[in-house]
């Protein structure tokens, strides 16, 4: 019997057109063998983390269910970033067209190298939790709690806007 797992990917871009961007990503999501997009938040903007001297983010939330492994599907979200030209330099939380980061793949924890799971961003980042309320505002989370609950233990400071954006 195959495994569908559910898979939540977080989706950030703040050059090159970044409404683009996430909405160009959002349906490679759908193109990865074995892996169905099954819904995505609306898109959100926010003031960038770590250098502050860099254009706000785009960020929205992809839910997905795959057959894929964890680091295959890492894999693969790895290769949309590239072709979107991402380019990786050593600057922590640098600006880029385009992030997927694997927020949380079913309850699966894990501690390589390459993947942690949960994200370690998953539980304090509101453009991350903003996004994840819209999406399962019913899901409970490893730590126990729902993303509601953690917005409320976010700083007023981070500001995130949700954007009518059609499409
Ligand atoms: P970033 O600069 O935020 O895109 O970080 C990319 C690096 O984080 C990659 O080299 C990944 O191997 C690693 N990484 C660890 N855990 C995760 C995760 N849950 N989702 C995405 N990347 C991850």
């Amino acid at each position: 019997m195959t495994t569908h797992n559910s898979v939540y990917v977080g989706l950030g871009s703040n050059l090159d057109n970044p409404i683009d961007q996430v909405k160009q990503a959002l349906l490679a999501l759908n193109t990865i063998p074995t892996t169905v997009l099954l819904k995505h938040s609306a898109l959100y903007r926010s003031k960038p983390l770590g250098p502050k001297n860099q254009p706000d983010y785009i960020n929205a939330l992809a839910v997905l269910t795959t057959e894929l492994a964890p680091l295959t599907l890492l894999n693969e979200l790895q290769a949309i970033e590239n072709k979107q030209g991402r380019v990786r330099t050593a600057q922590r939380w640098g600006p880029r067209t385009l992030d997927l980061d694997m927020l949380l793949y079913g309850n699966k924890q894990l501690h390589t190298p390459q993947l942690t799971l949960p994200h370690p961003g998953l539980y304090d980042r509101a453009f991350v939790l903003y996004p994840l309320y819209e999406c399962a505002p019913d899901l409970v989370l490893p730590n126990g709690l729902k993303a509601y609950d953690l917005i409320q233990r976010c700083s007023v400071m981070e500001s995130v806007e949700l954007l009518i954006v059609v499409f």
